[in-house]
């Protein structure tokens, strides 16, 4: 079906996006849903814009469906809350093909599946877009009453802990931008795959949830926000750049390059790992929950109650830079 939005109309998308299975309750003005007692609503809420967010030359629209919830359900894992539903509203202009507004609800489908998550689409909204398609997200989640994570716990001396591999998902920007071919650079896919459609950690952030002092998600890199996380507990950081976990995928294509490897995990944004801070002798408990849901956990420094500070990998000690991506410069 080559059908465009300007040929179906608002009312005929509407009806063939109600059909999706990943979608429930389209009808009312207003989706209800009854909170469980004891518990705490958390929400959040994240736009993806064409070509600033994601660009059409590299990815299919099953790829932006994936990542705009997988970018929510991060923030919600960062409080360490049970996902219970997304909102969707997308702007879109007229020539966007009927089945390519299917592929972003497939996408998020796919997202939600891998995840194990049986949540819906419970509202949302259409509008034309004169230009470029933009998708907004609203997801809703709960914690048991004063549960949730939160950045400001963080104390002096905490062991700073960050789950997975940092790095790959810039590196896989940089090699889509330049159009590397898959073919020539082994890791070419992983990289790639952690961009496109990386993987929050909701099942971690949930068994970790009573065990951090504080923690927030990697999306705009590790130096700027293990800032984030500091300036909100009022507290300093010591990282040991040695520590940092990189993927042997990153180490090939950042050794080629001629860039660091601990740059880029320093500085990359869009990972969606977990970055924590625990008491010391939280240290198993911490280690158990990454063991029980399949997490690689990594320790790369503690809190102080001094500056932010970094020690390179020749021993030098240095002030961390708090450098990530900002929207508007
Ligand atoms: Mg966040």
């Amino acid at each position: 079906m080559k059908k465009t939005l300007k040929d179906v109309g608002e009312f005929r998308l509407i009806d063939a996006i109600a059909e999706l299975d990943v979608v429930s309750g389209i009808g009312d003005d207003c989706a209800v849903w009854t909170p469980p007692p004891g518990h705490d609503i958390v929400m959040t809420t994240d736009a993806l814009v064409e070509r600033v967010h994601f660009h059409h030359e590299w990815c299919v629209y099953e790829d932006i469906g994936w990542k705009s919830a997988a970018v929510n359900l991060s923030d919600l894992a960062a409080m360490g809350a049970e996902p219970v539903a997304l909102l969707y509203g997308l702007a879109l202009p007229a020539r966007t093909l009927v089945n390519a507004v299917l592929a972003i609800y497939d996408g998020v489908a796919l997202c939600l599946d891998s995840l194990n998550l049986d949540i819906r689409i419970t509202g949302g909204n259409v509008a034309e877009s004169p230009e470029r398609m933009m998708i907004s997200v609203t997801a809703v989640g709960i914690v048991p009453t004063g549960g949730a994570a939160l950045r400001s716990g963080a104390k002096p001396g905490d062991d700073i802990w960050v789950t997975g591999t940092l790095g790959d998902s810039a590196l896989g920007l940089f090699l889509l931008m330049n159009r590397f071919k898959k073919e020539d650079w082994p890791g070419w896919l992983a990289l790639v795959d952690r961009h496109l459609t990386p993987t929050p950690r909701v099942e971690f952030g949930k068994a970790a949830r009573d065990i951090v002092s504080a923690m927030i998600d990697v999306s705009d890199g590790l130096s700027g926000d293990i800032g984030h996380l500091c300036i909100e507990s009022g507290v300093g950081a010591f990282i040991d750049e040695s520590l940092l976990p990189v993927s042997e995928e990153a180490k090939n294509v950042a050794e080629r390059i001629l860039r660091p490897v601990e740059q880029w995990a320093l500085t990359g944004g869009e990972d969606y790992e977990l970055l924590m801070t625990a008491h010391p002798d939280r240290a198993n408990d911490l280690r158990r929950a990454a063991e029980s849901t399949g997490t690689r956990l990594t320790r790369i420094g503690s809190t102080t109650t001094g500056e932010m500070q970094i020690r390179r990998l020749d021993g030098a000690i240095e002030e961390l830079e708090c450098l990530s991506y900002r929207h508007f410069s």
